[in-house]
């Protein structure tokens, strides 16, 4: 989507501290960290929300954890701790409808809001 923050990221067109990436997703640092660690996982596809993936989507949505979880190892926090959080709609906090996962972590975090 031409005027999408997310899909400008995946294109490169913006930069990022990227992380991590292949044929369907990028993850990248946030820009605005809110722990030591905190990274986004998106998929390249531009989907809106968490509502938009359908059962062809199911392998990504796989992906996405899997990496979430290889990136918390490889940012050293697998043991410590972390959050997986996806924000969906305006009840949900989402300020960038791209779908997209928040890998959070590096001190302890307490509990959900
Ligand atoms: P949401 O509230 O939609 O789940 O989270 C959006 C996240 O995207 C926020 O944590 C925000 O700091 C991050 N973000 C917004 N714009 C940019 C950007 O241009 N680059 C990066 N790296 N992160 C961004
Ligand atoms: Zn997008």
């Amino acid at each position: 989507m031409s005027d999408c923050i997310f899909c400008k990221i995946a294109t490169g067109e913006i930069p990022a501290t990227v992380v991590f990436e292949d044929s369907e997703l990028v993850a990248f640092d946030d820009v605005n960290p809110r722990a030591p660690v905190h990274v986004l996982i998106i998929p390249k596809e531009h989907l809106q929300t968490m509502n938009d993936p359908g059962p062809e989507h199911e392998a990504l949505l796989g992906k996405m954890m899997l990496t979430a979880a290889r990136i918390a190892e490889e940012r050293g926090v697998s043991e410590g701790g972390y959050r997986i959080l996806v924000n969906c709609n305006a009840d949900g906090g989402q300020e960038v409808f791209h779908l997209h996962m928040h890998i959070i972590g590096g001190r302890h975090l307490g509990p959900m809001a």
